[in-house]
């Protein structure tokens, strides 16, 4: 066998298990948790200004009543005190439609209350229900963010063990063989198997040229001339520790 294969095909199972590792989704759904949380909050605080604001227009109505019933209580001084019959009369009408206003105040401000009654109690559910989403929420983004952790120190291992193995390749012609096949931009993976007289990369036959080439030096390696990937026959691949090899055009 080559001995440049053995090497050629760890490296790249390194580099593909590096690839694999994804920090991007964790992130996005970490991002995507804080924003249902934000807005979770910022629905929860309107409701609650809702609520403010329904206390504070009771509040006015309550005012406006009692300004009202001042007024009503004058006109009933100014009437005893009165002592022309015009004037009397007068003070009279206005009585009377303070009356009808003061009550017809009265049963809104009953009714406002009951309705704000209502609304708190709408509130205080939703407000239950809100904060326990919320809690729920921040254990997703906790859990995603150990995620993203582990998958961050799993990329450095790999990184790291990238590094140690390149520098243990003595072989500057192997590396540079590597580099050179990786850097043709074929797609992963670059180095691939010969099975059943086709390139497992682009999957077209090989040449009846490369078919001879592969019978006489059953052990070595040669380069796909539909795609340009390095191809060897599978027994080669035996000293690699995963044996699954994808194609993938990252
Ligand atoms: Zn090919």
């Amino acid at each position: 066998m080559d001995e440049k294969l053995p090497f050629l095909l760890t490296l790249q199972e390194y580099e593909q298990r590096r690839n694999r590792i994804d920090l991007r989704a964790p992130e996005q759904r970490r991002l995507q948790l804080e924003e249902q949380s934000h807005e979770l909050r910022e629905g929860l605080a309107q409701a609650r200004q809702e609520l403010l604001r329904g206390q504070r227009q009771i509040t006015g109505a309550e005012r406006e009543l009692e300004e009202r019933e001042e007024e009503l209580r004058q006109c009933l001084g100014q009437q005893a005190l009165s002592k022309k019959p015009e004037a009397f009369q007068a003070l009279g009408a206005k009585i009377a439609q303070l009356r009808e206003k003061i009550s017809q105040s009265e049963d809104s401000i009953l009714q406002e209350l009951e309705a704000q009654e209502e609304k708190k109690r709408d509130f205080a559910r939703l407000e239950e229900e809100t904060l326990e989403r919320i809690a729920s929420l921040e254990k997703e983004i906790m859990a995603q963010e150990a995620l993203l952790a582990e998958s961050e120190e799993a990329l450095r291992v790999l990184e790291e063990k990238i590094k140690t193995f390149r520098e243990s390749i003595v072989d500057a012609e192997c590396l540079s063989l590597y580099d050179q096949v990786r850097a043709r931009g074929v797609g992963f993976p670059w180095i691939v198997a010969v099975a059943e007289h086709r390139c497992q990369g682009c999957h077209i036959r090989l040449s009846p040229e490369q078919e001879v080439f592969f019978h006489q030096n059953p052990h070595s390696y040669s380069f796909c001339e539909q795609c340009g990937r390095l191809l060897h026959r599978p027994s080669s691949r035996a000293g690699t520790e995963d044996g699954e090899v994808e194609a993938d055009s990252a």
